[in-house]
């Protein structure tokens, strides 16, 4: 795609413009679904401040679909970066129990994991603490 610097929206092609409209409906979709939240710290957001994250990530074989997308903050997805979730949540439970609890709309296979992987952390927490 050949964009000049300077091109702003309304100067954009009618094809691109359309797939920026696409994108942010897709953002405001997701941030109502996921109740105006970051799915993993539970910070509110705003379309302003909301970022998107494939929970399976494009690069690990993720869908761009509503069933794998959440609002999360910037921090958060940068901190989940290309990990699976279930790693993630492995390693940061508090982020799973957030999902579990926000992300409302994400195909049911993810929340069922994600209840797993909490579970598992803080039984080894239990362990690791008796
Ligand atoms: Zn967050």
């Amino acid at each position: 795609m050949r964009l000049t610097a300077s091109a702003g929206a309304s100067s954009l092609r009618p094809q691109v413009a359309a797939q920026v409209a696409a994108k942010q409906a897709m953002r405001r979709a997701a941030l109502r679904d996921c109740g105006q939240r970051c799915v993993y710290c539970a910070a509110r957001l705003d379309h302003r401040t909301a970022t998107l994250d494939h929970v399976v990530p494009l690069a690990r074989g993720g869908a761009h679909d509503p069933g794998n997308l959440v609002t999360a903050c910037g921090p958060c997805n940068r901190l989940k970066c290309d990990m699976l979730p279930f790693d993630f949540f492995a390693r940061h439970p508090w982020a799973g129990s957030n999902f579990v609890r926000y992300a409302r709309s994400v195909h049911r296979a993810l929340k069922r994991g994600a209840r797993r992987a909490v579970s598992l952390a803080f039984a080894r927490a239990d362990l690791m603490a008796a």
